[in-house]
C-alpha cells in the first residue's frame, strides 16, 4: 500500500508542480539564513508548550510536509506554535513554519488548518524566501550581488557569506511576499492539502471565516495578501482539480472520501 502510495504521490506532483520559477540565491545560504531567522523569532516570542495545539500542527505538518518533500529532499522541517493572539502564519526558507494561537484558535478542522500549512509549505517548495531574500539584497547592496550571484555560483557564496549573520535574516522577516507568490502558493498549497489527504474545500471555509474577520479587523494574516474576497474565488476556480486529487489522495490510502 504504501508503495502504490508513493508512486500516485510521485505521478501527481510530477504533472501538477512543474516548478515555479528560478531562484537566484545559492539555496543553502537562504536556508541558513531561514533557520538564523527561525531561531530569532523563538527567542524574542513566546513557544506555546499546549500539547493540544502542539499536536495538532505536528500531525497535520507531517502528512502535509510528506508529499511535497519530493522535491525538498535537504529541507529540515521544524513546525513550532507561537503563544500569540494574531491570527497569523508564516514560512522561512529551510523549512521553519511559525503557527500563532489566534490562526489555530479560528480554525475548526484538521482540514482546514492543512489549507494553512499547505499554503506556507507551497511558500518553501516555491522557494519564495530565496526570491524575495534576492530582491531585498539586491536593493540592499545595489544589485552588486545579484548580478555576480548569477555569474559566479562559488563567489556568490562568499560574498552571501561576507553579508554577515544578522541582515539576511532580518530581511526574511522584514519583507513580505509579493502578490503573485501568494496566489501561487494558494494554489499549491491546495493541491499538497489535497495529496495529503485533507479536504480541499476547508480552504474556502477557512478563508470565509477570514473574510468575516477583516470586515471588523484587518487581517494581519500576511497583510499584502490578495483580499479574501479574491482568494476565494480563485481557490474554487481550481476547486475540481483539487477534489479529484483528494479523492485519488483517499483511494491511495485505502480511506473513503
Ligand atoms: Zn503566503
Amino acid at each position: 500500500m504504501k508503495k502504490l502510495f508513493n508512486r500516485f504521490v510521485f505521478l501527481a506532483s510530477s504533472i501538477l508542480f512543474s516548478g515555479c520559477g528560478a531562484a537566484i540565491l545559492p539555496e543553502e545560504y537562504v536556508a541558513s539564513q531561514g533557520h538564523n531567522a527561525f531561531r530569532q523569532m523563538k527567542k524574542q516570542e513566546k513557544v506555546s508548550t499546549n500539547p493540544k495545539h502542539n499536536a495538532m500542527v505536528k500531525r497535520i505538518a507531517k502528512r502535509v510536509a510528506e508529499v511535497s518533500d519530493i522535491e525538498l529532499p535537504k529541507t529540515e522541517w521544524e513546525f513550532v506554535v507561537f503563544e500569540n493572539k494574531a491570527v497569523n502564519a508564516f514560512a522561512l526558507p529551510g523549512g521553519k513554519v511559525g503557527v500563532y494561537t489566534g490562526l489555530i484558535n479560528l480554525v475548526d478542522s484538521d482540514d482546514e488548518l492543512a489549507a494553512v500549512i499547505g499554503h506556507e509549505i507551497a511558500h518553501v517548495a516555491c522557494r519564495h524566501g530565496n526570491k524575495r531574500l534576492s530582491q531585498g539584497i539586491g536593493i540592499a547592496l545595489g544589485g552588486v550581488l545579484l548580478e555576480n550571484s548569477m555569474r559566479d555560483k562559488d563567489r556568490s557564496d562568499r560574498q552571501a557569506a561576507r553579508l554577515g549573520y544578522g541582515l539576511g535574516s532580518q530581511l526574511l522577516l522584514a519583507l513580505p511576499y509579493g502578490r503573485k507568490q501568494e496566489t501561487e502558493a494558494d494554489e499549491r498549497g491546495l493541491m499538497y492539502a489535497a495529496l495529503a489527504g485533507y479536504d480541499p474545500r476547508a480552504a474556502v471555509t477557512f478563508w470565509k471565516k477570514m473574510d468575516k474577520r477583516s470586515k471588523v479587523k484587518p487581517p494581519e494574516f500576511l497583510s499584502t495578501h490578495p483580499s479574501p474576497e479574491n482568494r476565494i474565488a480563485f481557490l474554487e476556480s481550481k476547486m475540481d482539480q483539487a477534489m479529484r486529487i483528494y479523492r485519488q489522495s483517499k483511494e491511495a490510502r485505502g480511506e473513503s472520501p
